[in-house]
């Protein structure tokens, strides 16, 4: 692996690393620890796929070793190029790179050519019966299976069917090819398991239609590493059964020191699928608005939603690798986003529900040049800009009440509030519509606290965000909440699936906010933190010079937290 990143020093430990320290050690296989990320390119990638990234492309990386990307392109019906490109910007955005690059698809000629061998050893024939007759003659777990009447035929015989499925002569499901085990083994994949079927009129998205018959996955996973060169194939927990035929298959493909399997727990987030079947489902039925909408779970929306590969890699740490499944808390994960960003990103002031405020002491058509700090969270780190103060500004409706509670420090009748890098202001009078609704504020300023102190000492309790009426930039800020309502979406009843739980309101668009003009010079695609909102990037897609509109990337705090403490 060429690139190193800086924040990635920290060793890391689990059994996976173990197991390869040990590997080294003992020169099991006498060859660096070679991995490999395997997807199938039916899908854009997610944030379970990124766990496997940092694991696959992380060991390389650490222990001098090597990583390639194999796209798993065995099934002709699901994949295609788009996903292929898709998933390397996204492995490259990750701020990973791969060693080789390769097909499965490209080893078809030497999967066949094992596959002749096989057959020629008696050690797989080819299966005449239907699909159905083959599911029941396998047997179930507590009863043996029982052999069809095509087990028995002769190499020969076998030899010239498999040549004669891959010519095209037979019909889909007419034949399959079965690695010859046992029919009573206790692992029901060991019981015969298909090597190869026939798709005579599919279209593969790279071998076009030259391909008559498919490998399955089981035949292809193993063998593929094997051809690598692979050490240690790390998958998730739902393979484990498939170890069996994984080891049966390198050994009697004739491999010397072959690549041996690990299984790991698959990450499994709260209020999120994680399933590209799942997810393709959400795009397709229009659910979201494609695979990079930034509520997806996919890297490519939680790019375009702002998250930092940074945070990713972070979280990819902070989950760690074990051997049992859990459900991860999505709290943890943007936990860590603001984390990743709490240092990175300048602070502006940006209005979201504006409510007009007039400053009826401050002279009409004069403008203060304010001096705001665009890190004042960390003080190694300088930048001012000049924020512009002026008779009507703009404050949010949320940090006004007519008849507050005591506790409620912000602007209501008659109390005195500081302004973000700027005066100290007392609301005289609440303006009205005809029905009631409040529609202005009339305040007064002490030009004496243009510091943000009082020079008599007296103290406020609350400041809060505003921006200038005649300067500030008309914004449009989606924000974007959890995409299910419950931590475990399929959790449903009988008859209902996963999409009866989506958020409705998993986004709401504020098409007017206000937002300070300094932003208006920074490039489409910059973060920064909305003080006491949230952490916002100006949407990289449909932000246009006349209007900028921002993603928010993750709120301030974890208001669903807020909300059950408050028994809401
Ligand atoms: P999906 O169910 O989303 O389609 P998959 O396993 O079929 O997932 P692949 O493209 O075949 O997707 O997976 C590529 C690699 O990523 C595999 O090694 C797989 O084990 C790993 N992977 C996929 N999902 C997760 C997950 N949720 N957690 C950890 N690793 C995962
Ligand atoms: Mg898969």
């Amino acid at each position: 692996m060429s690139d190193t990143n800086p924040n990635d020093t920290a060793p890391r430990r689990d059994f996976i690393r173990e197991l390869v320290i040990d590997d080294i050690a003992t020169g099991r296989f006498g060859r660096a620890p070679a991995t490999r990320f395997p997807p199938e390119p039916n899908g854009f990638l997610h944030m379970g796929h990124a766990k496997s990234i940092c694991l696959n492309f992380g060991i390389a990386r650490e222990f001098g070793g090597t990583c390639n990307l194999r796209f798993d392109d065995t099934n002709p019906l699901t994949e295609d190029m788009k996903y292929v490109e898709a998933i390397k910007r996204d492995i490259r955005w990750l701020g990973f790179d791969w060693d080789g690059e390769y097909f499965a698809s490209d080893y078809f000629e030497k999967l066949y050519e094992i596959a002749e061998r096989l057959v020629e050893q008696g050690k797989a024939y080819v299966d005449s019966q239907s699909e159905e007759e083959i599911r029941t003659n396998r047997g179930t777990v507590t009863t043996p299976g029982i052999p069809g009447p095509y087990r028995d035929r002769s190499p020969e015989e076998n030899l010239d069917l498999l040549r004669r499925m891959k010519a095209g002569e037979f019909a889909d499901g007419a034949h399959v090819l079965r690695a010859k085990i046992d029919l009573a083994h206790p692992n029901m994949i060991m019981r015969d398991p298909l090597l190869m079927r026939i798709r005579r009129d599919a279209h593969h998205y790279r071998r076009g239609t030259e391909w008559k018959i498919y490998p399955l996955y089981d035949f292809a996973h193993g063998l593929s590493d094997a051809i690598e060169g692979i050490t240690r194939s790390l998958c998730t927990l739902e393979f484990k059964d498939s170890r069996d035929i994984y080891d049966w298959l390198v050994e009697a493909a004739g491999y010397n020191n072959p690549p041996t399997q690990i299984e790991f727990a698959r990450l499994e987030l709260d209020y999120t699928v994680l399933s590209k079947r799942k997810l393709l489902r959400l795009v397709n039925e229009g659910h979201v608005n494609g695979w990079d909408d930034p509520r997806m779970p996919t890297i490519a929306g939680l790019r375009r939603r702002g998250v930092r590969p940074e945070a990713i890699r972070a979280f990819a740490d902070t989950i760690g690798v074990a051997r049992k499944d859990a459900r991860v808390e999505i709290a943890s994960f943007e936990h860590t986003v603001r984390n990743d960003l709490n240092m990175e990103v300048p602070r502006v002031l940006c209005v979201l529900n504006p409510l007009k405020v007039v400053i009826t002491n401050y002279p009409e058509g004069q403008v203060d040049m304010l001096e705001g700090q665009n890190y004042p969270h960390d003080v190694p780190k300088t930048g001012t800009r000049e924020v512009p103060f002026s008779r009507e500004l703009w404050v949010d409706r949320d940090d006004f009440m007519e008849d507050p509670p005591k506790k409620f420090y912000r602007l209501s009748p008659g109390r005195e509030v500081r302004l973000r890098f700027a005066y100290f202001i007392t609301c005289t009078d609440v303006i009205k519509d005809a029905d009631g609704n409040v529609t202005e504020l009339h305040c007064t300023y002490d030009p004496e606290t243009r510091s943000g102190n009082a020079p008599d000492g007296r103290k406020v309790q609350g400041t809060i965000h505003w921006v200038s009426a005649q300067h500030a930039l008309d914004c449009e800020v989606r924000l974007y909440d959890r995409l299910f309502t419950q931590p475990d979406p399929d959790d449903v009843p009988e008859g209902e699936d996963f999409l009866s739980t989506l958020n409705p309101t998993s986004l709401v668009v504020i098409p007017n906010a206000k937002i300070e003009p300094s932003v208006a010079s920074d490039p489409i695609g910059s973060r920064y933190q909305f003080e006491r909102t949230g952490y916002f990037m100006s949407e990289p897609e449909d932000s246009t010079p006349e209007k900028l509109v921002f993603n928010r990337i993750v709120s301030l705090r974890d208001s669903w937290a807020k909300e059950s403490k408050k028994g809401i």
